[in-house]
């Protein structure tokens, strides 16, 4: 039997044309609404081959099968489509801010019971766990960075017959594999480090059961969350370069963070020692960790993440997070590609003339 293949090979391989005299290496963008009849595909919000080759090389990272959508959020809220009326659903404190409001208004409305947890934990589920239909993990938190004991709590929630989703938009496939510890759905953000290069919006769905990507499939058919062709190449073009661009970024971030736990001006430093997220809290107030953020010339304020570019913003800017309990203090920074010492002459600035002026 063949050896499989590394996920850096997987991310170059996976999803391109049958190699054929005159095929081109790369899936073709297709625009088209119709096509002629008689094929798989007869209106486009069926499929596309171009959604197809990213799902094939997404679905054989996350070692499933895979469904893309129009954005993160159109994923989340199909998986919670599929929930029965009065569903009793399990979650951290605040997940992914979008996925939170997914959650809450569909409590307002009656349609789900949503428990939510500080921490997601073997313990902390004991008493609860029992006829939960869904179990909902970010792992790294976001922007606290906490990381969640997947094979533990994913266990504990298989065990009592829920079902378990993974947001593993900050980890990526790289990171953790969550279906290989037993989880059954795991969501991505493409718009972040996937995509890569803050040009797009696309979301994806990876079931471990083929026939859960059945229904998903039916579902974008029937609600029309479908991403664009282009997005859906360029998300693609990113994936290859996903592991290249992740092992430099990790380790821009960790030496960042080593820096900045040594900075006088810095109280806390959260890295979970993997991943390309720093969230930092700086000495004096909220307004003065603002003014860092305006300081910075090189590193872009801005929101989001997963980019070439390196980015930062205060978290409780907004009143969501200000809810969540995020400190006034704390800034989140997404490591890109530019050179470390680039990257810390301008935080090391930013910080000294930002903080307590
Ligand atoms: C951005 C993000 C989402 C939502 O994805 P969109 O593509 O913006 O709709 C979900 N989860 C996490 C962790 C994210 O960072």
């Amino acid at each position: 039997m063949d050896e499989p293949l590394h996920p850096e090979t997987i991310a170059v391989t996976a999803g391109r044309p049958a190699r054929t005299a005159g095929a081109p290496l790369n899936s073709p963008i297709v625009p088209a609404s119709t096509f002629h009849h008689g094929g798989d595909i007869s209106y486009a919000r069926e499929g596309n081959p171009g959604w197809e080759a990213f799902e094939v090389a997404l679905g054989a990272l996350e070692h499933g099968h895979c469904v893309t959508f129009a954005s993160g959020l159109a994923a989340s809220s199909a998986i919670l489509d599929e929930l029965p009326v009065g569903a009793r659903v399990i979650a951290q404190r605040a997940p992914y801010f979008g996925v939170t409001e997914q959650l809450r208004e569909r409590e307002r409305r009656g349609q789900l019971k949503l428990e939510t947890h500080a921490e997601l934990t073997v313990a902390g589920l004991a008493d609860s766990i029992a006829g939960a239909n869904l179990v909902w993990i970010e792992s790294p938190t976001n922007p606290m960075l906490d990381v969640v004991d997947l094979p533990a709590v994913i266990g504990v929630a298989k065990e009592a017959g829920a079902l378990v989703v993974v947001d593993n938009t900050f980890a990526t496939p790289l990171g953790q594999t969550p279906l290989t510890l037993g989880a059954d759905l795991v969501l991505h953000s493409g718009t972040k480090l996937i995509g890569g290069h803050s040009d797009l919006l696309l979301g994806a769905v990876v079931a471990a059961d083929p026939a859960f990507q059945r229904r998903l499939l039916d579902r974008r058919h029937a609600t029309g969350a479908t991403p664009g062709v282009l997005e859906a190449y360029l998300a693609l073009r990113g994936l290859r370069t996903l592991p290249a661009r992740l092992a430099r970024a990790q380790a821009t971030a960790s030496e960042l963070a080593a820096r900045l736990a040594a900075h006088p001006r810095v109280d806390r430093v959260r890295h979970p020692g993997s991943g390309t997220i720093v969230s930092f809290e700086t000495a004096g107030t909220g307004e003065d960790a603002q003014r860092v953020c305006e300081a910075c010339r090189l590193i872009v304020h801005a929101t989001s993440l997963g980019g070439t570019e390196t980015t930062l913003e205060r978290r409780a800017r907004y009143a969501s997070e200000r809810a969540a309990g995020t400190p006034e203090t704390l800034i989140r920074m997404s490591v890109g590609l530019e050179h470390v010492d680039d990257l810390w002459r301008d935080l090391d600035r930013a910080l000294t003339v930002g903080a307590g002026s």
